[in-house]
């Protein structure tokens, strides 16, 4: 082989394991097309990476036997699919099979992120370092494997316990935030959507609903179904959302179950991709309006800041009302949801805030403003007593006639020895009244300009979502 053909080969090597790896973003990105409204796509709203994959050996094997103890058979791959989107919302999809030929008692225990069903798991050495950090060596469990793979060293972890999808979110969460070193809000939630690809025991969808009812809404439900009162059976069910007839999809705001019935094509990854970009998209919109609520509701009462969160909210709405779905089925899913989630009561709530923040600024304007004016007129009513302009010279004349024995000889003193300086008096009275103004209008501007800063520290905890803005103002430094 010459050196040129394997260049070649290298190089084409490389493209296919970039496209390979690439190839689920850019489903993602062609589904997207079709659903988000061309200039909001435009705009790069959120970045998509695929991460390093995990290994996962779980609790059942294919058939719902229990796995036996040790065996590192029939092994799947966790496909981890990162979204970061310009709000501050983070998103990150664990996709992994489960077994065939379960039974609904069996997916049952699995169906929850804190289901405890993972057994052992296989981990990349940046991942780990990323999320232990220099503790790496102290706090890891198992042992690395002998040589690389993808260029990398990976670790075997056998678990004592079994471990949930809820502890690989929190490894690569850790990993991710250590990275992008950024602080998180501390606050997330778990959306499982799971999707049955093939119903092999019955010939058709209405043989299976004959067959199966009972369990069926116990898988859509996650509960056992024979446990529930009749009465409240049909708020656990949420209707049918698909469109076509080869498919039923449930979801609520808990979780989403869609199967593919006997005589359609197999689900595959591609298609659920499909919905995920939906519930995606719902959940992005959900969490934006839940973050920004909490922003709005968390203010010291200073100026400056209260005008940081208009500003911050008011693009934060923007962001929210840009994000939609602009296509007509998987809309009204979306809407469905945030009607689930309570959405528009944020929203409402978000403007509500938004209002009274403005009036907080509107209130302390006019104090401000209020405030000048009450000293303006105190000079004013000063100057119009003693040194009114049009009766200055009166007011020297009156002086220079008033005893000058007792307390209001002292005050009047001044006033007196200017009296006593004829017209030239006069003058100089002109001038000490014009000065006295000024110096007051300085002072005031001065005063103004030179706001003083103090930074508070933000109020401690978290904020009720659905309060009201609490403001405190513990002096008048901060827009005297
Ligand atoms: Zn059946």
């Amino acid at each position: 082989m010459t050196l040129s053909e394997q260049m070649t080969e290298n190089l084409d090597f490389i493209q296919r394991a970039v496209a390979e790896s690439q190839a689920i973003n850019a489903i993602q990105h062609h589904i997207e097309k079709d659903l988000l409204s061309a200039p909001y796509l435009l705009s790069e709203p959120y970045l998509r990476l695929r991460l390093r994959s995990a290994g996962q050996w779980l609790r059942r094997m294919n058939g719902g036997g229990v796995r036996p103890p040790g065996s590192l058979e029939e092994g799947i791959r966790a496909d981890l699919l990162l979204l970061i989107h310009r709000s501050g919302v983070m998103q990150l999809t664990v996709a992994l099979k489960m077994p065939d030929n379960i039974t609904v008692e069996q997916y049952r225990e699995m169906a929850f992120g804190s289901s405890e069903v993972v057994v052992a798991s296989r981990v990349s050495e940046p991942v780990l370092a990323a999320a232990y950090g220099k503790r790496a060596e102290l706090l890891l469990a198992g042992e690395w494997e002998s040589g690389l793979e993808e260029g990398v060293r990976w670790r075997l972890a056998r678990h004592d316990s079994p471990a949930s999808v809820y502890d690989l979110f929190d490894l690569y969460f850790d990993a991710i935030t250590y990275i992008i070193k950024s602080k998180t809000a501390g606050d997330w939630q778990c959306y499982p959507a799971a999707f049955v690809d093939k119903v092999a025991c019955c010939e058709s969808e209405d043989s299976f609903r004959g067959v199966h009812e009972r369990e069926l809404e116990s898988a859509i439900s996650r509960h056992d179904m024979s446990e529930i009162r009749p009465g409240f059976t049909a708020a656990m069910i949420p209707e049918d959302s698909s469109m076509t007839r080869n498919s039923s999809l449930y979801c609520n705001m808990a979780s989403s179950l869609e199967v593919r019935w006997p005589g359609s094509r197999n689900g595959e990854f591609a298609q659920h991709l499909q919905r995920l970009v939906i519930f995606e998209n719902a959940l992005i919109q959900y969490w934006q309006i839940r973050l920004l609520d909490r922003r709005v509701g968390v203010t010291d009462g200073s100026l400056s800041q209260v005008r940081d969160i208009q500003r911050e909210a008011i693009f934060g709405l923007r962001e929210y009302r840009d994000s939609s779905i602009s296509f007509g089925t998987a809309r009204d899913l979306v809407e469905r949801l945030l009607e689930e989630w309570r959405a528009d009561r944020l929203y409402s709530h978000v403007l509500e805030s938004v209002d009274q923040l403005q009036q907080l600024v509107v209130a302390a304007e006019s104090e401000r403003s209020a405030k000048r004016a009450n000293v303006l007129a105190g000079i004013a009513l000063i100057v119009a007593i003693f040194l009114g302009l049009p009766a200055i010279d009166d007011t020297l004349k009156i002086a220079k006639d008033v005893e000058m024995g007792g307390f209001l000889g002292i005050f009047l003193k001044p006033f007196h020895a200017l009296a006593s300086r004829g017209e030239e008096g006069t003058w100089i009275g002109y001038v000490i009244f014009l000065s006295s103004v000024l110096v007051c209008s300085l002072t005031l501007m001065f005063k103004r300009r030179r706001k003083p800063r103090t930074w508070r520290r933000r109020e401690p905890g978290i904020a009720w979502p659905l309060g009201t803005v609490s403001i405190e103002r513990q002096d008048d430094s901060q827009d005297g």
